[in-house]
């Protein structure tokens, strides 16, 4: 659990990773995991873990036990429903004394803030609270999981699609309806190769516009011509070009450089010709 006092904007990030006294997020405790690794495919074990890390550390209290990274003694319930589930070694639960440095892990886990966190912590509170619905009934093991999570899953559209889809819906949605009026999000685009695409689509066209099959069809097959072409293209021997991330462009025009086209460099002269010639595809749809 990173440390919310060091952010900026601490209330609405702190609303993301413990939103309620009902469930609390857990994903990146321990701070290594295998990859792909997914708490809730776990909860029987974990949550006997967790009881008896909670147990130890009320009897015992801490002590100093490197952890391997993969699991954590800090790690166990909150409260007294044993339905919160995060870090018992945190200042905000010691009298401001900070006991994560007894895992060996203390500055990594100061640090860990997930992009799901950076995102909810830009949006209008209307948003945030149409993407905190999608959550509402999840116990702590599904909100902190990616797969069972759509809250977790909209954030990645990043903050522009979320504001246009709470507008749309300003008497929010809960999870089966959101899931069922806009599968599309998750069924047909996916938010690293289609949000920069998207979102300068959203300048012109409403969400649902975009979630229509015609629309869906058109889109998939200009974009995978653009995209034919553009991965032909670049194969110029140049190794010495720069990384996409060193590159000063928006991040999800980076993410569409590197799974739409498949690249791993450009020259920043060759990456903003192709967003001119996307650009111009998109304005032109
Ligand atoms: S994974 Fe993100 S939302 Fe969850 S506790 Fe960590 S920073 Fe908070
Ligand atoms: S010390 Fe706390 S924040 Fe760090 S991994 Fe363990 S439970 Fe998570």
């Amino acid at each position: 659990m990173p440390d919310s006092a060091s952010k900026n904007n601490t209330a609405r990030f702190s609303t993301l990773c413990s939103p309620d006294d009902e469930k609390s997020c857990f994903a990146c405790c321990p701070p290594i995991r295998p990859a792909g690794y997914d708490h809730a495919d776990h909860q029987q074990a974990l949550t006997r873990q967790f009881w008896e890390n909670t147990r130890d550390f009320a009897r015992y209290g801490p002590g100093e036990k490197i952890i391997t990274g993969f699991q954590c003694w800090g790690l166990g319930f909150l409260d007294q429903k044993r339905v919160m589930i995060g870090c018992m070694l945190h200042p905000g639960r010691n009298q401001g004394r900070d006991l994560r440095d007894l895992t060996g892990y203390g500055d990594k886990c100061r640090r860990e803030l997930c992009q799901e966190a950076v995102i909810f912590s830009g949006l209008a509170s209307a948003s945030a609270e149409f993407v905190l619905e999608l959550a509402r009934g999840l116990n702590s093991f599904a909100y902190s999981s990616l797969k069972r999570n759509p809250a977790f899953r909209l954030l990645h559209w990043g903050p522009k699609l979320i504001e246009s889809l709470a507008l749309s819906e300003p008497a929010g949605l809960d999870r089966d309806e959101y899931l069922k009026r806009y599968a599309f999000l998750e069924r047909d685009l996916d938010p690293k190769r289609d949000a920069y695409p998207v979102e300068l689509l959203l300048d012109r066209f409403d969400l649902n516009v975009l979630g229509r099959s015609d629309f869906l069809t058109r889109y998939r097959d200009d974009l995978t011509r653009f995209s034919a072409r553009h991965r032909q293209a670049v194969t110029l021997p140049l190794e010495n070009r720069p990384y996409l991330h060193q590159l000063d462009l928006p991040s999800h025009f980076i993410n569409f450089l590197r799974h739409a086209l498949g690249w791993s460099r450009s020259l920043p002269s060759q990456a903003e010709a192709v967003r001119r010639e996307l650009d111009r595809l998109l304005i032109e749809f």
